[in-house]
């Protein structure tokens, strides 16, 4: 029997190195879709501003450029899954990031398509290195990129907001991470059928 609950949800993983423009694209295709924006490090983020238990473990990690242990990540997006907003799907992004949190999560949701935002890595620390978002409505920017526009940010209310580990040394950890411990995964979701790779050394459009 089909188990139409499944077959009406989409849920997206958007992949690729940190600075790729997920989080941008995410951004862009959560107002084509309607689907959520599921972002590991914004979870992380704030649970660090809110000096939780998850994130005083997971800060000293992320200011080292180190991936936080797969338990704790399982674990938040296990939670956030039973949300509302997810129910028609999600776009994951910056989750999975290892083997292990992949198939933990086939355990408990269907991976329709794994898009792989692919940027050569010399291209990464130019990207990290200028990059801001707004503090009111989460708007990403870069300063050379994709700089704010002179009238201000779309919201009305721009607060300029960088990201702590977005450093030249910390982007050098979390290459490191991506090579050795996310990019196996490419081969996981390919031998699944589900990965798509796109060229992201390219205008954001
Ligand atoms: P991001 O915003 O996706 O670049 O993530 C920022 C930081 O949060 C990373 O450098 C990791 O320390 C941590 N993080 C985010 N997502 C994950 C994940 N899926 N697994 C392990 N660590 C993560």
């Amino acid at each position: 029997m089909l188990d139409t609950e499944r077959w009406t949800m989409i849920n997206i993983v958007l992949f690729g190195p940190p600075g790729a423009g997920k989080g941008t694209q995410a951004q862009r295709m959560m107002e084509a879709t309607g689907l959520p924006q599921v972002s590991t490090g914004d979870m992380l983020r704030a649970a660090v501003m809110a000096k939780t238990v998850v994130g005083l473990e997971a800060k000293k990690f992320m200011d080292a450029g180190a991936l936080v242990p797969d338990e704790v990540i399982i674990d938040l997006i296990r939670e956030r899954m039973k949300e509302d907003d997810a129910k028609e799907g999600v776009m994951f992004d910056g989750f999975p990031r290892t083997v292990p949190q992949a198939e933990a999560l086939a355990e408990f949701v269907e991976v329709s398509i794994v898009l792989a935002i692919e940027v050569p890595d010399d291209r990464i620390v130019e990207r990290i290195c200028g990059r801001f978002s707004c503090g009111n409505c989460g708007a990403v920017y870069h300063d050379k990129f994709n700089p704010l526009p002179e009238s201000g940010c779309e919201c009305g209310s721009f607060s300029e907001k960088r990201r702590a580990d977005d450093t030249e040394e910390t982007v050098a950890a979390r290459l490191q991470a991506y090579h050795e411990q996310t990019s196996p995964l490419a081969a996981f979701y390919r031998e699944a059928g589900l990965f798509v790779s796109i060229d992201g050394d390219r205008d954001i459009d």
